[in-house]
């Protein structure tokens, strides 16, 4: 006999693997729901539907920051669902070889498993790259909660330019600013420093900078992913200014306006943009 450590068998550190990484992804799926009180998936919901994927036959779609594929999975079910469309392909694109992980894992159980409509590619949106990412190539670019994470918003903008068709949509879903009229009366109504609801305000303020951190460290041990995914959507652009930055990038877009060149879901707390490579 011998002391000393041993090496783990193969299959034993692929199931260790594998448990840490299913705790990971379902604290994610958990997170998700906790902080938008499961408001999210009917934000997706609507994103995808409002693309509506299928309607003019098969789509070549890419979905960056994908993580986990929930948008990947909706536009497949969406063009299956109203079109019967079963050529539509999503390839799936993160930075976080995890998430992709999980998503492939995810999508096992579904009917698109081992089938040329979904795969999975470990790239960063800033910088696709020609080779893998040829140029003029897809119908739809779709990123929904990642943009926000990137560290230059252009080049993200820049790489979906080149990689989608002439024609082709780029859409995407973040958290914005609200400016419903009537959310935001009553959001400075509770801002003004003599209003006797001040205190409400702070209340709902303080929600995003210290209830989500705490969710974070309660549920995912992880509080600085969460404090940075607060400070992340205060400081993403407000609608007009990102639509400006879209058609920089070469985009056409509708106006200025709810309903043109963005659609706001709940008064601005998320936001769909999108613009046509022309
Ligand atoms: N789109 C998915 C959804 O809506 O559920 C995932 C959103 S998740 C909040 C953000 C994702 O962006 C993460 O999976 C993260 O790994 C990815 N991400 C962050 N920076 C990225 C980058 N530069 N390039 C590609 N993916 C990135």
């Amino acid at each position: 006999t011998s002391f000393g450590f041993k090496t783990v068998p193969e299959e034993i550190k692929e199931t260790l693997v594998k448990n840490v990484f299913d705790s990971v992804a379902s604290k994610y799926d958990l997170m998700n729901d906790a902080t938008s009180f499961g408001v999210h998936r009917l934000w997706k919901d609507s994103f995808v539907s409002s693309l509506r994927p299928g309607r003019k036959g098969p789509m070549k779609c890419i979905d960056v920051a994908g993580g986990t594929g929930d948008i990947a999975l909706r536009i497949l079910d969406y063009a299956r669902e109203n079109y019967y469309d079963r050529e539509t392909t999503v390839e799936v694109v993160d930075i976080n070889a995890q998430m992709l992980k999980e998503g492939y894992r995810r999508f096992k159980q579904t009917m698109y498993h081992n089938t040329p409509q979904i795969s999975f590619h470990e790239a960063n949106a800033q910088s696709l790259g020609p080779e893998k990412f040829k140029d003029n190539t897809y119908d739809l670019y779709t990123i929904a909660f990642g943009i926000r994470n990137c560290t230059s918003i252009p080049d993200v903008l820049k790489e979906a330019y080149r990689v989608l068709k002439p024609g082709g949509t780029f859409a995407c879903l973040e958290f914005s600013r609200v400016d419903n009229p009537l959310l935001n009366a009553f959001v400075s109504m509770l801002r003004a420093p003599s209003s006797q609801l001040t205190w409400v305000f702070r209340l709902y303020d303080q929600y995003s900078f210290t209830v989500i951190p705490l969710l974070g460290t309660v549920l995912a041990g992880d509080r600085e992913s969460y404090q940075y995914l607060v400070e992340s959507i205060r400081k993403f652009p407000p609608q007009p200014e990102f639509a400006q930055m879209i058609r920089d990038a070469g985009f056409s877009t509708g106006k200025d306006v709810d309903g043109g060149a963005w659609t706001n879901q709940w008064g601005g707390i998320a936001c769909i943009h999108t613009g046509v490579k022309v």
